[in-house]
């Protein structure tokens, strides 16, 4: 198999096909902090994508609530565990070795598709099919909260940011266009393919044969087999509105519908450009992607040891303990946290850009504004400004407008009973 280079787990890795990669890629950050588990996103996607017959169990947007909710039911906890077996006590981080082209240092363990070719067999990546009660229930377990067994009255105790005793959080999930797509590798048919202007991964309808090699072995559990017409589906990325075709739009792109209708401001979604010979993420600090996750460094990848090269970003909780959080998005956990709680004057000013339009926006810039706060964070003063942050879209044009401050309007008198 050759080798391909994945950046996020700083190494050479094997992958069925050469490295061929996008144009731009669609990527998104999502600040899980933020999250209420609303569900409208899951509501959108549902009433837009998958409303017809033998869609009823498929939601190509979940949020599910962790630690124990899932859907399908368990599944990363049985990828994780599949691992393990595999590679027993070396699914390892080397945080130290982090620098250019590796910022969250060396996995030193097996990816999904290292684990594979040591097992032997046809597969490209382990996995399973998971059953049909697995994926019954898209919301099993909401708002269950962990903490310390068998203590009584424990859950109340020690409730204090940064990391609570008791805890559970909203993870929010769709297919996160991977650079590496073990659903491509693992289709047999040749079916699913990434497309070169923005990095969509799509299943070909017409040649999909309903094999489910790719529900196996996609680690995210995102392709979902259809019964009634017997092929597999799964998110489209919302393609019409990203390619700009969306009557709404003047011809330019669109975020999608998941992320547009988010009352808790939490998603953001951009189109990274991306250097094709090495797959690097082109060098663009005025992009609030870019900025977010290569310079901030504040939103990480989800299970980025599975080897994928997922395109979805989270901003992680602040009050989970940290174990479970570096479990989940590698080691880059710690620096990210201080980041979201100590923000720099830009990422305060980037994180206000978050669903102030449906617009994908491909540059900010800032305008510098008073001082209006000092306060102690972490045993540290902190300054607040109220910048202001401007939103671009892909022709220049200014599409949004925002200051850290919220304008304060005050309605006059003779409006105050107008409703
Ligand atoms: S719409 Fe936004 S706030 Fe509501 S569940 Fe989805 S991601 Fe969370
Ligand atoms: S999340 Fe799964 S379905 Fe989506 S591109 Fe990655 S491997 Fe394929």
């Amino acid at each position: 198999m050759p080798d391909v280079y994945n950046w996020q787990l700083g190494r050479d890795m094997s992958y069925r096909f050469d490295a061929a990669y996008p144009d731009r890629q669609f990527a998104f950050v999502f600040n899980i902090n933020r999250c209420l588990a609303c569900q409208t996103c899951t509501m959108a996607c549902k009433s837009t994508w998958t409303f017809s017959e033998g869609q009823e169990y498929m939601w190509w947007n979940n949020v599910e609530t962790k630690p124990y909710g899932g859907y399908p039911q368990g599944w990363d906890v049985k990828l994780l565990t599949m691992l393990e077996q595999a590679n027993p006590d070396g699914q390892a981080w080397d945080a130290r070795s982090a620098g250019p082209g590796r910022p969250y240092g060396e996995y030193k363990g097996m990816t999904i598709f290292e684990a594979a070719q040591a097992k032997g067999g046809q597969d490209q990546a382990i996995g399973y099919l998971p059953t049909d009660q697995e994926w019954q229930a898209p919301n099993i377990h909401e708002d269950t909260a962990t903490g310390p067994k068998g203590v009584p009255g424990a859950y109340g105790k020690g409730a204090e940011l940064p990391v609570h005793t008791p805890w559970f959080f909203y993870l929010q999930r769709l297919c996160n266009h991977c650079s590496y797509p073990a659903c491509v590798a693992a289709c047999p048919r040749n079916a699913i393919y990434k497309r070169p202007e923005d990095g969509i991964v799509l299943i070909d309808q017409s040649r999909c044969r309903g094999y489910r090699k790719c529900v196996e072995q996609c680690p995210y559990k995102r392709p979902m087999y259809r019964a009634t017409t017997r092929v597999s589906e799964k998110c489209v990325g919302c393609y019409p509105r990203v390619e700009g075709t969306d009557p709404l739009n003047d011809g330019l792109p669109m975020e999608t519908r998941c992320m547009s209708v988010c009352p808790g401001k939490i998603r953001m979604q951009g189109l990274v450009q991306i250097d094709k010979k090495t797959g690097e993420w082109v060098e663009d600090p005025e992009n609030p992607l870019y900025f977010m996750v290569k310079q901030a460094k504040v939103a990480l990848p989800l299970y980025p040891q599975f080897g994928t090269q997922p395109n979805g970003y989270y901003i992680p909780p602040r009050w989970v303990p940290r174990d479970y959080l570096r479990q989940m998005f590698g080691p880059g956990v710690d620096e990210a946290i201080d980041a979201y709680l100590a923000p720099s004057r830009e990422l305060l000013a980037v994180l206000q850009l978050f669903r102030a339009t449906q617009r994908i926006l491909f540059k900010f810039k800032i305008e510098k504004g008073p001082k209006v706060r000092d306060v102690v964070i972490g045993g540290k003063k902190w300054s607040m400004y109220n910048d202001t942050v401007t939103g671009y879209d892909r022709a220049g044009n200014e599409v949004v407008r925002l200051s850290v401050l919220e304008p304060f309007h005050v309605r006059p008198k003779k409006y105050l009973n107008s409703i």
